[in-house]
């Protein structure tokens, strides 16, 4: 295969693919695709109606569906192709997708994997019983109630604590849909401690340290037992239950392809740039970082299409290190940098996997590049600043190394 199709091809139409786009016009790139597999653009926030959008961005909190409408305002001339199905993605640039009218391979100059996260459904998490209609995630449950206007049960249990089982919450609340309970595992919410607040004037108990054992009903859900960790078991009666929170990057395009995976977390390597271990295939939004707010996936697309686009005209960024985390971290974003004869400033973003306070430090070669006492909680991004890399630090096959404590 030869001539290119486009100099850029987007797979994702979320605020992260929205933001490349945007971001790749305004460095004067503009043969460019974003393929989007439903049926409408916007990703996650089409059916998020809350005004949880907007506030990085606009300086104003707007919801879900306005959000896009004034990012697409920001974002002319591009071709958005929905109902059209990446399906593989290759070497030089070249990906299959399915489209209404059939199977067809293109090829871009340049590939960016913006597909988002999602949250884990009831079989990664191990919970037993029967299989009756009514359990569901919370971008299923916003899918019945804001795109079909639908409300698929009476009275339902959130399983999770994070900030999106709060959404689900509301989503609930909106419906006319009685929350019964929230199931938290552990011994505190995952979000911030205020969103008890929330759940408390609505009558909804929070049961900590407590998990599912069991999904009673047949056709239809007719309630769950729980237990806690004294042994402790308790029946719930409810038609529906949501499974909330719990992300994890919809990466399975790039773990079919050639891209090199991080072995901790199966997210594919990225740089500073957002450029993977092809430095032809870039992965922004949550794809990267299961999950941040949407307002960040848009920050972090701008910058990205900008970077493409010095790459598309001939500046290719340089040597890779890893970056490596230890235990108690979810995800680092990124989780490689590509550093030049100048030496590298860079940000590291992580997620903890539950609520720490303490020093996090960054070494190279033995040596400590970043240390900062900070206070961490699972769904809430941390950032660390401004840490260096020195041009006249040797780049060798040694990992940069982040850690809590030491
Ligand atoms: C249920 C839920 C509720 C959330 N609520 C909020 C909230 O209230 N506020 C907030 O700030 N954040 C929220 N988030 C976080 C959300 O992930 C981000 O706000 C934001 O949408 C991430 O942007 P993104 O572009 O990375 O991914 P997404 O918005 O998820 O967009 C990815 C897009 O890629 C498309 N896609 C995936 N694979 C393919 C393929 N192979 N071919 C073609 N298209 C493909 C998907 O259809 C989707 O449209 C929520 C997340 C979830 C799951």
């Amino acid at each position: 295969m030869g001539a290119y199709d486009y100099d850029v091809a987007i797979i994702g139409s979320g605020p992260a693919g929205i933001a490349v786009a945007t971001g790749l016009v305004r460095a004067g790139i503009s043969n460019i695709a974003v393929f989007e597999r439903e049926a409408d653009i916007g990703g996650i926030p089409r059916h998020t109606h809350h005004p949880s959008f907007g506030l990085l961005v606009f300086k104003h909190p707007v919801s879900g569906p306005e959000f896009i409408k004034k990012l697409l305002k920001r974002c002319p001339n591009v071709q958005f192709q929905t109902s059209t199905t990446v399906t593989a993605i290759n070497k030089a640039g070249i990906l299959e997708i399915a489209t209404p009218d059939g199977i067809k391979t293109l090829r871009a100059r340049h590939i960016v994997l913006a597909t988002g996260a999602r949250e884990a459904p009831r079989h990664p998490r191990l919970v037993s019983g029967l299989r009756p209609m009514g359990v569901m995630t919370t971008g299923a449950l916003q899918q019945f109630v804001y795109l079909q206007n639908l409300k698929p049960f009476k009275r339902a249990v959130i399983i999770g604590t994070e900030l999106v089982s709060f959404s689900a919450l509301w989503t609930l609340r909106q419906a006319g849909i009685k929350p019964m309970a929230m199931i938290e595992a552990g011994p505190r919410i995952k979000a911030y401690r205020p969103a008890t607040i929330f759940a408390c004037l609505l009558g909804v108990p929070i049961h900590y340290n407590s998990h599912v054992v069991d999904i009673c009903g047949i056709d239809r859900l007719t309630g769950i037992k729980i237990e806690n960790t004294d042994g402790k078991k308790q029946g719930i009666t409810c038609d529906g239950l949501i499974f909330s929170g719990d992300f994890t990057g919809d990466n399975s395009l790039a773990r079919a392809s050639h891209l090199e995976l991080n072995s901790k977390n199966q997210i594919p390597l990225m740089d500073q740039n957002g450029f993977s271990s092809d430095p032809d295939i870039s992965v922004i939004g949550n794809a990267a970082h299961p999950a941040d707010m949407g307002d960040q996936c848009y920050i972090e697309g701008l910058e990205a299409g900008q970077e493409i686009a010095k790459v598309l005209h001939n500046k290719s960024p340089t040597q890779a290190i890893l970056i490596e985390h230890g235990p108690g971290i979810k995800v680092t974003s990124p989780n490689m940098v590509r550093v030049g004869k100048k030496g590298l400033v860079f940000q590291i973003n992580l997620h903890v996997t539950k609520a720490y306070a303490g020093p996090i430090t960054v070494t190279y070669h033995g040596k400590v590049i970043y240390r900062k006492t900070r206070a961490c909680l699972p769904t809430r991004r941390i950032s660390l600043k401004k840490i260096r890399l020195n041009a006249e630090i040797p780049v060798t096959d040694q990992p940069v190394k982040v850690m809590l404590g030491q």
